[in-house]
């Protein structure tokens, strides 16, 4: 067992079940996550006997590195798994601070059209370790301060929940990594129910929902989850996540050339939203080496975006990154995959 998948609470559960004082668990926190100590023998105010039990039963590993892709604003990064998997993680710089994407599963089932990840079908879920090793791997082995972690990585977090909870918990827990809460956000393709599930948790995250499409035909085109939950369902699921304590719920749309584009669809986009606490965040689509899929050009994206705004949506466009090194979400893992058969870097 590796000690980063365990939260607070299993580990207070581990000491009280071998007669130790619980009030162990946060020691053991704020070592590893704030004096980042990598050796339980490092830890002054243990006895021996717990640091040899510790020892015995957990391991303090970190992420294995394969290599990395780098440019200014963002850096990719290929690690292997204990059973000689990958994943990818990427690190992005704003003004505001640094963003981790986190991958949540080895492939994902998803199966969304335009969406690389999704051509290699869900392998396994990432322990909950596998997660936390991401980020600290940027915070500690790097030594690049995080600020900001997104789960919008390879998988569906939400086709992983627990793990990706604990994930949540582990990074925003005190003492520990410390990210504030809000400054995590989940991305989901959509599983209903786990929206709702998640909307009544007590610590409060921030949550994406991939649209993509305004109704249920053209979005089961495009992301065939929607046949399992149609958007009604997870418009619904998304009024209900932002009444739970005043949060606002981004809706992402990624923008694809003569699919979702139409002035016809941002109207309908409009109605669909209009009396959800939201924010829609039009994204250009980020081509990808197996699908012909193309961005919408900027006139088209900027006519839709006026078309939002003037039904009075909040609407932003993202600024893309990561796009020169096949970092842009949706681009990741599956190109080592391809990149596998001929020759990596
Ligand atoms: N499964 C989750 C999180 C991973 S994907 C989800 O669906 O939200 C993260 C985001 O990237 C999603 O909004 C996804 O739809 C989007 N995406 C996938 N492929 C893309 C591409 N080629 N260009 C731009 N965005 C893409």
């Amino acid at each position: 067992m590796n000690i980063y998948g365990m939260t607070i609470k299993m580990l207070q559960d581990y000491f009280a079940s071998s007669g130790e004082n619980p009030a162990k668990a946060k020691i053991i926190f704020n070592e590893i996550y704030k004096n980042r100590v990598t050796s339980f023998y490092d830890i002054s105010n243990l006895s021996e006997s717990v640091k040899d039990k510790l020892g015995r039963d957990f391991e303090i590993t970190p992420a294995e590195l394969v290599t990395k892709y780098e440019n200014e604003t963002s850096s990719k990064y290929l690690f292997r798994l204990s059973d000689g998997l990958t994943i990818e993680t990427v690190l992005m710089k704003h003004d505001y601070g640094n963003g981790v994407c986190i991958s949540t599963q080895v492939g994902c089932n998803m199966n969304c059209i335009f969406c690389e990840s999704g051509k290699l079908k869900k392998v396994r879920n990432l322990h909950t370790y596998e997660m936390v090793q991401q980020v600290l791997y940027i915070r500690d082995i790097l030594n690049i301060p995080v600020s900001h972690i997104v789960l919008m990585g390879i998988g569906e977090p939400f086709d992983n929940y627990e793990n990706t909870m604990n994930f949540i918990d582990i990074v925003t827990e005190q003492p520990g990594i410390e990210i504030a809460a809000r400054h995590v956000t989940v991305s989901t393709s959509g599983i209903t129910p786990k929206i709702i599930e998640f909307a009544q948790r007590k610590v409060v995250n921030s949550l994406a929902i991939s649209l993509h499409a305004p109704n249920d035909e053209l979005r089961n085109k495009l992301m065939p989850i929607n046949k399992k939950y149609p958007v009604s369902g997870l418009i619904d699921a998304a009024r209900e996540y932002t009444k739970s304590g005043n949060k606002k719920v981004t809706f992402a749309y990624i923008m694809i050339k003569n699919l979702n584009d139409s002035n016809e669809c941002a109207v309908e986009l409009a109605q669909l939203v209009k009396d959800v606490n939201c924010y829609v965040n039009l994204i250009p689509y980020n081509k990808t080496r197996s699908t012909d899929y193309e961005p919408s050009d900027k006139k088209r994206i900027a006519e839709f975006f006026d078309i939002l705004k003037s039904c009075g949506i909040n609407v932003t466009v993202r600024r893309e990154f990561g796009g020169d090194i096949n970092a842009a979400c949706g681009q990741l893992s599956a190109d080592y995959v391809n990149d596998q058969k001929t020759s990596f870097f």
